[in-house]
């Protein structure tokens, strides 16, 4: 199938694209939109068939939810079988923004786009774009993130067109995204609120609206490997480049003579090398191709950079990649939680 390329200013909606692109929607069809995470991958969520094409079209597992994004609070009311009273907290402090919340769903939504859980996944995002999109189409739209299942989310409208292009029927280009990282996904059905994926809206920040949150143990870092996450999406290998990922941490000074050893060896034996430093470190290393992904003191930086980056790694053809750590104070653990998936959890500690 031809996909249609749209283009659209944020800060300028030209309505008669919008309205071509919702039809599409209304028809079944797909359409890639930004939202200020990453850019998604939109289908009509009351529509089962809809939802099977979104799966096929990412090569994702069926039985990973998608989230169902909405633009007015009602329409969670529309679809939850009950909400707790955290709901309406969350939702007042964070909405519309970068938090998923997972509620106990009625029969209004098909199991397909809950990947047959009896549980459902929504967020209200912040972005014109999806925002007019989806009062337009009618529908709430059931997107999960752009890009071919495994790979780095995208982030920009090309990243988008580079994985799926012919495989659905429009993307609207509405520029680069603001943060980069997908949305804090909350659990609401137990007593207490949990954090099965971290994201730019920290445990801190949560903690403040509705009182203790817990953190999913398996979306922590290392040592717990082997514990099955909650959220399906969560067990699957993901963002990975094609290379060789691995996390070099430690003292500063240390990280860095690590990986410029790995790499003056790496590239003796022929290997092509990547290495993922910050604006600090970045003309420390002799060796190897050294991509920024950000000032270290900018976390929100790295953020938005780190997908852009690991899919340079694949576009350069490395075979190899170091990357530092970035255990930033407030969402550092959203950043090394996507870098540690990306990197099959493969780090090197040097004291
Ligand atoms: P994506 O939209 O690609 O960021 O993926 C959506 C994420 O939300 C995946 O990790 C899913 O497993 C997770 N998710 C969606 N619905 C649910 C649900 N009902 N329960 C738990 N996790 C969910
Ligand atoms: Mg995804």
């Amino acid at each position: 199938m031809e996909t249609k390329r749209f283009h659209i200013d944020p800060q300028q909606i030209d309505r008669e694209q919008i309205k071509e692109a919702a039809n599409i929607l209304r028809e079944g069809g797909l359409v890639a939109f930004p939202t200020e995470t990453v850019y998604g991958l939109g289908g009509d969520a009351m529509n089962p068939n809809a939802s099977n094409a979104i799966y096929a079209a990412k090569g994702r597992p069926s039985d990973n939810p998608l989230i169902v994004h909405i633009c007015e609070y009602c329409q969670l009311e529309e679809i939850a079988s009950e909400l707790p009273d955290a709901a309406k907290k969350l939702a007042d402090a964070f909405w519309p923004g970068p938090m998923t919340m997972i509620v106990k769903k009625n029969e209004k939504i098909p199991l397909e786009t809950t990947g047959g859980l009896n549980t459902v996944a929504v967020r209200f995002p912040n972005h014109p774009i999806a925002n007019a999109l989806i009062r337009e189409s009618g529908c709430m739209i059931a997107a999960p993130s752009a890009n071919t299942s495994g790979r780095p989310s995208p982030t920009s409208a090309d990243h988008v067109w580079n994985d799926l292009n012919g495989k659905i029927e429009g993307l609207i280009d509405g520029g680069e995204v603001k943060i980069g990282l997908e949305s804090t996904i909350v659990d609401l059905t137990e007593d207490v609120p949990m954090i099965l994926r971290p994201g730019y809206i920290n445990k801190e920040m949560l903690e403040e609206v509705v009182g203790p949150v817990k953190v999913d143990p398996a979306v922590l870092g290392t040592e717990n490997v082997h514990i099955k996450p909650k959220a399906p999406g969560m067990r699957y290998k993901h963002y990975a480049p094609k290379g060789n990922l691995k996390i070099v941490t430690g003292e500063e000074k240390n990280v860095i003579a690590e990986i410029d050893r790995r790499s003056r060896e790496d590239e003796a034996a022929g290997i092509k090398v990547g290495i993922i430093a910050t604006e600090e470190t970045k003309h420390a290393y002799r060796h190897g191709t050294v991509l920024c992904v950000g000032e270290r003191k900018n976390e929100d930086q790295i953020a938005h950079n780190l997908f852009a980056v690991l899919r340079e790694m694949d576009d350069l053809g490395m075979e190899n990649i170091y990357s530092e750590d970035f255990s930033t104070p407030r969402i550092g653990q959203a950043i090394m939680n996507r870098l540690l998936k990306a990197a099959a959890h493969q780090v090197i500690e040097v004291s």
